[in-house]
């Protein structure tokens, strides 16, 4: 049976090899990498005998201290930042996940999705293994220590050949770090340097906030073997094609990254904003972003069409997750507590509202009852930066199930007249294809159901209907 707790994982992370401060820069990097998970993060380090690690729920600020920081010594250093929205969000499934095997303590840290971990761990659970978590990670230590080839990175290489899905992970053993990304390369992740010593990261903003300088990426399916004598590259799996997540530059990553072969993620939203302005204009007096994520794409939407930008709409940043909204007595908050419009800029005007997504359609149907509360707005068009969301992701994004997402069951007409929009317009696929470099090398299954890697022993309909929830 497939657990409901794979659907939710989005992560970020981080290792370092050869540098007196590996778990200080690794905690550092987990602060740039913080909007990749806010459920829980950890750090592993090595000195090339001990083992370290440190890990809790929240965020990386709530997590780490002075304290704790000193107690993690050693020139090596992985860390993990974790995401999940619901279902077991419980400590053991915090990563690095570290467990001791033939070969010694290993330690893992993951970002991405496998499709076949549940019928892998329920294999090794059959004969007699035990799992201490829910998390993927550990399906994938268990196949490392269970392998029968010749020598631990064989062992690895052939643990990795066995799952199916997407993964840019890190590994930490008594004196090496290893880094390995999937064969499509779905999940981005690079390799940087700093002060002699190297780091790979899930995103270049973390190699910017420690002063590592980027290399390149790791390829798909290659293998970075990183100890004493220096760095060696394998190419460890076989990779057919490319599927890098298009969603990543949509959504997911920073606007400051580097991503996909060194692409500035800001540039290709302004021009993802410039291509829906091309697409989809509109007489108006103002473009405004839903912020943050819709920013770049509003900069270039305005750019393309001539409109003035400005921010109408005023993000609270001090929320956090934890929020409850009060039921009794109080009026409904709904997305006020994040978002509240400026009222100057927006009196009677023609507003053009820009998103990166629409996902169940509900903070779009708020924000646009907020512009015109009270008068406020006198139009409201809604312009969104990617295609209608119309299938869930299976390989690391936060998706509801295919019920759940509003495009899937309505046309953009309908979703217009459920957000109450005075028009609504989404970026077409062919516009998104136009704007990304070598378009063929992308995995856009969330916009055209083209999904890279099947799912063994599952029709994605049984599959829809385990992962629902
Ligand atoms: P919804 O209200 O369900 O339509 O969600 C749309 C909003 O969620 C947009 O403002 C997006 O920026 C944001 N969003 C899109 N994908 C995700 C994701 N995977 N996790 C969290 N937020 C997302």
């Amino acid at each position: 049976m497939l657990k409901l707790d794979k659907f939710h994982e989005e992560c970020g992370v981080i290792g370092i090899f050869g540098h007196a401060e590996a778990s200080n820069l690794v905690y550092l990097g987990l602060y740039a990498l913080q909007h990749r998970g806010q459920e829980g993060a950890g750090i592993s380090s090595s000195d090339g005998k001990q083992f370290f690690t440190e890990k809790g729920k929240g965020l990386v600020a709530d997590i780490f201290s002075e304290k704790n920081l000193k107690r993690l010594p050693g020139h090596i250093a992985i860390g993990h930042n974790r995401y999940s929205t619901s279902g077991s969000s419980t400590l053991r499934n915090v990563q690095p996940i570290v467990a001791n095997s033939s070969m010694g303590l290993l330690g893992i840290a993951h970002n991405g999705n496998l499709v076949n971990a549940d019928e892998l761990r329920a294999e090794i659970e059959e004969e007699g293994a035990i799992f201490q978590s829910t998390s993927d990670s550990e399906v994938i230590i268990h196949l490392i220590a269970r392998s029968r080839a010749d020598g631990f990175h064989a062992k690895v290489i052939d643990a990795l050949q066995t799952v199916s899905g997407a993964f840019s992970l890190v590994l930490l053993r008594n004196n090496e770090l290893l880094a390995v990304r999937d064969p499509l390369g779905v999940r981005p992740m690079s390799l940087g340097q700093i002060d002699g010593a190297y780091v790979v990261a899930s995103e270049t903003c973390a190699f910017d906030l420690i002063g590592a300088k980027y290399i390149r990426d790791i390829e798909p399916g290659e293998m970075l073997i990183i100890n004493s004598e220096g760095l060696r590259s394998l190419r460890a799996i076989h990779s057919p094609r490319r599927a890098f997540c298009v969603f990543e530059f949509i959504y997911f990553a920073r606007p400051d990254s580097y991503i996909f072969g060194g692409y500035n993620v800001n540039e290709i939203r302004k021009e993802f904003g410039r291509q829906l302005a091309r697409e989809a204009p509109v007489e108006a007096d103002i473009v405004i972003p839903v912020p943050d994520s819709g920013v770049p794409a509003a900069i270039g939407y305005s750019e393309e069409s001539g409109i003035p930008f400005d921010f109408g709409l005023i993000r609270n940043h001090y929320i956090g997750r934890t929020f409850i909204e009060p039921r009794q007595n109080i009026r409904h908050f709904g997305v006020k507590i994040k978002l509240n419009p400026v009222r100057e800029l927006l009196e009677g005007k023609r507003v053009v509202v820009v998103d990166d997504s629409i996902v169940r359609g509900t903070t779009s149907q708020k924000i646009v009852k907020m512009l015109r509360e009270g008068g406020l707005a006198r139009e409201v068009h809604m312009r969104i930066s990617s295609p209608p969301t119309i299938g869930p992701c299976f390989y690391g994004i936060d998706t509801p199930t295919r019920q759940e997402l509003i495009a899937s069951t309505h046309s953009v007409e309908e979703i217009k007249k459920h957000i109450t929009a005075d028009s609504l317009s989404y970026l077409t696929l062919e516009g998104v294809r136009n704007i990304v470099p070598n378009p063929e090398d992308f995995c856009a299954a969330c916009f055209d159901n083209c999904y890279p890697i099947s799912f063994p022993g599952e029709s994605m309909q049984q599959l829809e209907l385990m992962f629902g929830r």
